[in-house]
């Protein structure tokens, strides 16, 4: 049954998370810098397509994924959440 990485959802073939989404001690990389790595990834398959529609593919992506689920920079910026 194939794996998902639990930080961007790309196949895996063992493990939690891809080699992309962590750094070398197999630690999760920090949301700011894997939500700029996604956006060039989503850039790049998507000829043409504008950083802000990029980096919110992004966002949607990482909101989706279990290890950033409950991220707040995941929350979207439309429906801001209650700040108490
Ligand atoms: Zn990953």
């Amino acid at each position: 049954m194939p794996q998902h990485c639990e930080s961007c959802r790309m196949p895996l073939a063992a493990g939690t998370y891809c080699p992309r989404c962590t750094d070398d001690r197999g630690l999760l990389i920090p949301f700011e810098a894997l939500h700029v790595e996604l956006t060039h990834r989503v850039m790049v398959r998507n000829e043409g397509m504008s950083r802000a529609e990029a980096q919110e593919i992004a966002r949607q992506l990482m909101a989706a994924a279990p290890a950033w689920t409950n991220h707040p920079a995941t929350a979207d910026p439309r429906e801001p959440r209650d700040p108490r």
